[in-house]
């Protein structure tokens, strides 16, 4: 992912995705907000914060990718799989209006003028984009959403909703916490060694007794490549929330006083 700098403000993109010229997306930063204290500063979630300096932060990272805030849409998030079609009526759901879209983990459309929103922090955002049949998404995965296999399933829909061909599907994997950083115990990785035949590769012992080291990234990679995603349409960010958390809010350093970060997407 490329980094880009204005000013206070401190975003990424997929080049992979800037390229079509057909989407305008970012993954945000802390940086270039106006909410205080353990939200500072660019939140882009209510959680405790002032609304309206979660309005204004989503103002100026809309402003700064070229989208109206206004037309925003998300769902709260629940770590599961469900992926909600994105319709014109929706737009500014969450933000300007009522949040309505309950309990889903990813959003789909192929309508321009809708700006797609998923938060984190330390979860997995994964982008998706067919150039040729204009359509995009955002699924949220953490771990559950992984195991699930939200990604597998946001291609599946992309294919049998919208008639996508996987080989046309670019990809991109946002900043989350890393294998670096992401342990988990036991059960967990057993949940990921049942359900894919690839996990042993993404799952590696801690020098901590009984807790393992996870490749969420990794993970989800193989994942969208056994969804048949080619391996070359995946662009995967080298960031890792918890090691930056100086510049991304980590939940796992901050606990739950802390901001979100979020996914923004929309097609021209
Ligand atoms: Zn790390």
């Amino acid at each position: 992912m490329k980094k880009i700098v204005k000013n206070d403000l401190i975003y990424f993109v997929f080049e992979s995705f800037e390229k079509t010229g057909l989407v305008r997306h970012c993954f945000s930063s802390r940086k270039g907000g106006v909410s205080e204290g353990c939200y500072e500063s660019l939140n882009l979630s209510f959680r405790e914060d002032k609304p309206e300096n979660v309005v204004k932060n989503y103002q100026i990272l809309c402003d700064a990718i070229g989208s109206d805030y206004r037309n925003t849409v998300f769902s709260d998030q629940v770590h599961r799989d469900d992926i909600y079609d994105v319709t014109l009526a929706d737009r500014g759901k969450g933000l300007i209006t009522p949040r309505e879209i309950t309990e889903k983990d990813g959003l789909m459309t192929n309508i321009p003028g809708i700006v797609l929103v998923t938060f984190y922090a330390d979860c997995t955002p994964l982008y998706f984009l067919d150039p040729i049949k204009k359509v995009i998404a955002l699924s949220h995965s953490g771990w559950r959403g992984t195991v699930l296999g939200i990604g597998a399933k946001t291609v599946h829909k992309m294919v049998s909703d919208y008639g996508c061909r996987t080989d046309d599907i670019l990809c991109g994997i946002g900043p989350c916490i890393g294998k670096c950083c992401y342990q988990v115990d036991e059960k967990v990785a057993g949940d990921f060694g049942r359900r894919y035949a690839f996990a042993k590769e993404h799952i590696s012992p801690d020098e901590e007794r009984g807790k393992y080291l996870l490749d969420l990234k990794g993970m989800n990679k193989d994942i969208l490549i056994s969804a048949g995603i080619r391996p070359e349409n995946i662009e995967i960010s080298d960031l890792c929330t918890k090691c930056e958390s100086d510049l991304l809010f980590s939940h796992r350093v901050m606990g739950s006083q802390r901001g979100s970060l979020a996914a923004l997407m929309e097609l021209i």
